[in-house]
């Protein structure tokens, strides 16, 4: 049990969920360790939303919602850490949410599609294996997408993802807004617009951003999205970063 009053009380909850989630089969190991790289970038930016995550991230909302056909890729993480959160945005910005799995068995897309529903959300794609198809026709696991989802998306906003699917996804001309707490991860640099932050802290910031901007008419949100840029976002994080890093001293 952890005292509430404890420091690093939210963070060590975290860990508390990614380990349970690794009991029950649907999280790997390596999801574990990625877990703990994200751990340590949160600590650095002092687990909390900084300034340059907020702008992403509201260019990440009107993006969704101006998309023809958006898709919010989800894995064993992404689902233990946010799954009601997902579906919310997944409803609030009209998007898809399609299952992809680095270490891809039965097992673990049973668990996690039964979760889905159990939370009430009946259509997550991704998880039958005859529907699958290959990226651009590369022949890699990491190319795999739904037919109905990804396949065919034009946006798709991915989370503790691994480079090589963000580079098959950024090659292949959709737009790809990533979630990473480390602003210096391939998937970070890779992709269109990156949200320095943790996913616990942005989906639900999303989500108010969403209720907010879906108001707004394209112009509007057009203008938002033309007036980014994430090399410079990801340079404004990192130097937020150190300067967070010397307050902690
Ligand atoms: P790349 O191939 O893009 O360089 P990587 O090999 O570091 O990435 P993984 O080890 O798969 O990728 O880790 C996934 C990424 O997810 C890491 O950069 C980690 O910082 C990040 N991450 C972990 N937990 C979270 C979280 N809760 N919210 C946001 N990002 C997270």
């Amino acid at each position: 049990m952890i005292p509430k009053n404890h420091p690093r009380y939210e963070s060590l909850i975290l860990r508390e969920k990614i380990k349970e989630a690794h009991k029950k089969g649907y999280l790997t190991d390596s999801g574990m360790i990625a877990h703990g790289r994200g751990e340590a970038f949160d600590y650095l930016i002092g687990e909390k939303t900084m300034p340059p995550a907020n702008e992403a991230i509201k260019v990440a909302v009107a993006t969704l919602i101006q998309a023809k056909n958006s898709v919010i890729s989800v894995n064993g993480n992404s689902t233990e850490l946010d799954i009601d959160e997902f579906i919310e945005l997944a409803k609030n910005t009209d998007s898809k949410i399609e299952l992809n799995l680095f270490y891809r068995n039965k097992k673990r897309v049973e668990i996690i599609s039964k979760l889905y529903k159990d939370h009430g959300y009946e259509n997550l794609l991704g998880i039958d294996d005859k529907k699958i198809r290959y990226i651009d026709n590369i022949d890699s696991p990491r190319a795999t997408a739904s037919e109905e989802g990804i396949y065919k998306s034009d946006v798709v906003l991915v989370s503790l993802e691994d480079g090589d699917r963000a580079e098959v996804l950024v090659d292949s001309g959709k737009k790809i807004i990533a979630i990473d707490l480390n602003p210096l991860s391939r998937t970070a640099k890779m992709a269109n617009i990156t949200i320095v932050d943790n996913i616990v802290r942005t989906i639900p910031l999303m989500i108010e951003y969403a209720k907010k901007l879906n108001s707004k008419d394209e112009s509007q949100l057009k203008e938002l999205i033309s007036d980014f840029s994430n090399a410079k976002n990801l340079n404004e994080s990192l130097k937020y970063m150190e300067l967070s890093k010397l307050s902690k001293s």
